[in-house]
């Protein structure tokens, strides 16, 4: 049988990350129960003000115990935690709703591949806080299939001078710096003239343009280089071998973890919603006709157990200094397409009031998150490797398939 108790050390050092939130965590960003995740639009100006502020705070204490990065040596910002405390840090921020504010996949990757001298300039920035990165991957021609990418980059003495266009560049609008995969060899077969560069967002020649998402948020971008000039010293890892390094970058991101336990407590929020309004509207209680869907409802709580053990595997992979790829993968594809089935399952359960995402508190249950999620969920299943890919990958490299 599987024990997942602690040890006596283990629950000592739980204990101690539960005081730490208890007394540090600024009430204006606690999430009561049933708030679970951002949806605080009612929030006027005011309130989100002191959020900001609050979240300025909170961030100074992470920094200081060396929790933004807790993986990482302390000379970098990190506090060197053994691999079952970052679980065990992991596990009870998310079950606390403490804000995790950790670091972007970018410093991991420099973690591994990066000279001493990327690493002292690019990692205790974005420990602090200073440094917002965005990722140039995807072109209008190459998505799946990354490696055809086309954004040239020329050595010119000391420099690569940029010209190209990336495309769906989550955040480019609010970064200032980017990490990006550009072609340094077109000769080379093409996963072997491609380098890996860092850069920042106000070099001369860069331009950014919104893409608007059918959910109205405006995520991403088109962003364009016209001879934008970069140090060669900010290739991570060899030159023309940027495609590894890259690779390397997809797996921490498709490892993303800490959605599973989120996930339980979104359905723990649907269910109190539900039996609040059995007890106090039983009207409209009867219009959503609850009683028919239950049986898929406990599926997704059937599935939100499942995806807690698929992150602990990546988990305890990641503890162990191993980098996940098809277990990665596993997690990515599920996780993804449960939070589909969650919106559906919620939007199936609440009625036609399922559907409607702003107006009066009672037309709108839960503020209108379901309806929300139905229509943001969609692009998770397509950003970071399709769930195509993610199953290419798994039948391949997890089960020695031949490829198709
Ligand atoms: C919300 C969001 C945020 C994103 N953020 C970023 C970002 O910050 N930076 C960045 O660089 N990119 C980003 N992307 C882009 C994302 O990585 C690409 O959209 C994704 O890799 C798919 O590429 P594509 O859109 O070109 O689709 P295509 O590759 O053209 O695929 C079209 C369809 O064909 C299928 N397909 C393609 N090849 C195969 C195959 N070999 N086997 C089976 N099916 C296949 C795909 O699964 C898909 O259904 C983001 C995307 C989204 C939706």
């Amino acid at each position: 049988m599987v024990d997942f108790a602690d040890t006596a050390d283990q629950a000592t050092f739980r204990r101690e990350v539960e005081q730490f939130i208890e007394q540090n965590l600024p009430e204006q960003i606690r999430t009561r129960p049933d708030q679970v995740g951002r949806f605080q639009e009612e929030d006027g100006p005011d309130r989100n003000e002191q959020r900001v502020e609050a979240t300025k705070q909170w961030r100074k204490a992470l920094v200081d115990k060396g929790w933004i990065a807790p993986a990482w040596p302390k000379e970098y910002g990190g506090a060197n935690l053994s691999p079952m405390e970052q679980f065990i840090l992991n596990e009870t921020f998310t079950e606390t709703r403490a804000p995790r504010l950790g670091v972007p996949d970018v410093g991991s990757t420099i973690m591994v591949h990066g000279s001493d001298d990327q690493k002292k300039e690019f990692l205790p920035p974005m420990v602090r806080g200073e440094t917002r990165w965005c990722q140039g991957y995807s072109e209008p021609g190459s998505g799946s299939d990354l490696a055809s990418l086309q954004t040239r980059a020329v050595r010119d003495g000391d420099d690569f001078v940029i010209n190209g266009q990336k495309i769906w560049t989550s955040g480019a609008h609010l970064a200032n710096m980017i990490f990006a995969l550009v072609r340094t060899d077109p000769e080379a077969p093409k996963h072997r003239g491609i380098t890996y560069l860092l850069f920042p967002m106000d070099s001369p020649g860069i331009s950014v343009r919104p893409l608007v998402q059918m959910s109205d948020a405006r995520g991403f971008n088109e962003v364009f280089f016209e001879d934008v000039r970069v140090p060669a010293k900010n290739a991570v890892g060899e030159i023309n071998r940027g495609w590894y390094v890259g690779a390397t970058h997809l797996d921490f991101e498709r490892s993303s973890i800490g959605s599973a336990i989120g996930q339980r407590q979104m359905l723990d929020a649907l269910r109190n919603n539900l039996t609040k309004t059995r007890d106090e509207q039983p009207e409209r209680s009867r219009l959503n006709r609850v009683d028919s869907p239950r049986s898929e409802f406990a599926d997704r709580y059937i599935e939100a157990a499942v995806a807690k053990t698929l992150s602990q595997r990546v988990i305890s992979m990641q503890a162990r200094n191993l980098i996940p790829n098809y277990e990665a993968s596993m997690t990515k594809v599920f996780s993804t397409e449960f939070n589909q089935r969650i919106a559906r399952t919620a939007t199936k359960l609440l009625g036609q009031y399922g559907q409607v995402r702003g107006g009066p508190e009672e037309y709108t249950p839960m503020r209108g998150r379901w309806a929300t999620m139905y229509l943001s969920s969609v692009s998770s299943t397509i950003a970071g490797g399709t769930s195509e890919i993610q199953r290419n990958v798994i039948a391949t490299r997890g089960l020695g398939l031949p490829r198709g």
